[in-house]
């Protein structure tokens, strides 16, 4: 008894310790006054139920929260303080009681904004997000990342899991419940969906209040999205343009852009208004142009075809006025266009079926506007979409094509790995595809007779030439998906729909 006794003594002092040096990694990393020190240490020890305390002087040098986080819910479950499974709710518990409160974190953005512009407030903003836990900075870091065929590909093993049964099912909560989605303000703070650390700010568009959080699991650097403050549909259309110019004049280092409104092209959240952006350009940012164009009434801005494997356009000129009549021109005469000989069919019984995907980023040249034409019809051969990745890529992504993908970075399943593993310990030892992962036929053929080609077929491979294959394949095949998704195959098509909406051709010099 006394044995026993004293190791939940020494496993107490383990857990004040790791609370003490978290305390301590708030007041200099999230901003905790000392002030607040003794308040935010007993709000800990009431969430654990701890009614005593030995103050140990811990503290902590660590940059991110993971490793005194983890040391705090081991030292918890070692003590019978939480479960196993209840870890990560803790943490997020202890996190979101560390962090500033909304209103507080808002002022010094505002100040930071005021002194020293908006992107610099846009940093800070996204370091305490990763400070704070928001943003899962060391998970991300694990994901494979690679460029290859001009394009980005991650392979995305940050895979949110559900913890509790009550959190699940907070997660698929249905219209009418709290909070109405997943990216509703009323998240901010939410313990039923382990947002107790989400912060927002908030940002005018086209007059009206929306907000901007970072995403947990980002697919970038400093990912995010910008929501409408109302809970109403996705919807593009001419106030779109100016929502997300009104944006980059406020944060000019980032890019923001709207997935097309309709299902199995765009974003999964179609109930919520909402945009995606951030730092840095994706790769059709640096697309060169295979063709310039303009429009008589405006003259100060040029259109390009983009030399591309999806379908795109990109209206560049310093003049918003001008971004947005021409964008406008294009998104009304696409969602308007049929071309029965190229499958495209605007509208048929199940609705509308084109939409128009924009983005922008600020260069050199002013606004760059580009527009993904999108269209989500069906076809007997092809149900789940004629321009979706056709069914022969689906072991590598089945998933729809959205903004962020159609610009290039591509997020392909965590359960990747494993599978292109297996092929990879295949190539090396020289044996056949296995029947774990038969469904890599085509990538197999194409492996093979590429190595084949360059060491003799029927034999192993060394394991560096047969990594750089399998990258290559991954590359070459995310080219041809948005080759699928591109509506119009030929560019010279594009050129002609252009020229239908009353454009002219780029006069050659
Ligand atoms: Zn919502």
């Amino acid at each position: 008894m006394n044995a026993r006794l004293e190791a939940d003594e020494a496993s107490l002092a383990q857990v004040y310790a790791a609370i003490d040096a978290l305390v301590q990694y708030a007041m200099r990393r999230l901003e905790l006054d000392v002030r607040d020190a003794d308040w935010a240490r007993n709000r800990i020890f009431e969430l654990f139920g701890l009614e005593s305390y030995a103050p140990t002087g811990a503290t902590s040098d660590d940059w991110l929260p993971d490793e005194p986080l983890t040391r705090l819910c081991e030292a918890a479950v070692k003590t019978g303080l939480c479960m196993q499974d209840e870890q990560a709710d803790y943490a997020d518990a202890v996190m979101g009681i560390l962090s500033m409160p909304p209103a507080a974190l808002q002022n010094r953005f505002g100040d930071l904004e005021r002194d020293r512009g908006g992107m610099a407030a846009m940093r800070w903003l996204y370091d305490y997000c990763v400070a704070n836990n928001y943003v899962k900075q060391a998970v991300l870091e694990r994901n494979p990342r690679f460029d290859a065929h001009g394009l980005t590909v991650t392979i995305n093993l940050a895979k949110p899991e559900f913890t509790t049964m009550t959190k699940a099912a907070a997660s698929n909560a249905v219209a009418g419940g709290y909070p109405q989605c997943t990216i509703c303000h009323a998240n901010e703070g939410f313990a039923g969906r382990a947002r107790r650390t989400l912060r927002t700010v908030p940002v005018q568009l086209g007059g009206e209040p929306w907000f901007w959080q970072f995403s947990p699991y980002g697919y970038f650097d400093q990912h995010g999205i910008c929501v409408n403050m109302r809970h109403i549909p996705m919807r593009v259309d001419r106030d779109t343009f100016g929502h997300l110019l009104d944006f980059v004049d406020r944060f000019p280092g980032y890019f923001l852009g709207c997935n097309a409104a309709l299902p199995r092209i765009g974003g999964s959240v179609l109930a919520h208004d909402h945009y995606q952006g951030g730092g840095g350009t994706l790769p059709m940012h640096h697309a060169k142009a295979w063709k310039a164009m303009w429009l008589p009434d405006c003259p100060d801005a040029r259109v390009e075809i983009l030399d591309w494997p999806g379908t795109a356009v990109r209206v560049v000129s310093r003049s918003r006025s001008s971004i947005i009549a021409i964008s406008e021109i294009i998104r009304e005469a696409w969602i308007g266009y049929t071309n029965l000989s190229l499958g495209i069919v605007c509208e048929d019984g199940d609705g509308k079926r084109s939409a128009l995907s924009p983005s922008v980023i600020v260069t050199e040249r002013g606004y760059e506007m580009s527009l993904i034409l999108r269209n989500n019809g069906v076809s007997a051969a092809l149900p789940e979409g004629i321009f979706h990745a056709h069914p022969e890529f689906w072991p590598i992504k089945q998933e729809p094509i959205g903004l962020i993908e159609a610009q290039g970075l591509f997020i392909l399943p965590g359960r990747l790995i494993r599978q292109l593993g297996e092929i990879e310990d295949a190539l090396v030892s020289g044996g056949a595809l296995p029947r774990s992962v038969c469904e890599f036929e085509l990538e197999w053929r194409e492996l093979t007779a590429r190595l084949g080609a360059e060491r003799g077929a029927g034999r192993g491979h060394d394991r560096a030439s047969v990594r750089a294959a399998i990258r290559d394949e991954l590359g070459s095949i995310c080219v041809r998906i948005l080759g699928n998704t591109a509506v119009f195959k030929d560019k010279s098509r594009t050129a002609d729909f252009l020229r239908g909406s009353g454009l002219c051709d780029w006069p050659e010099k």
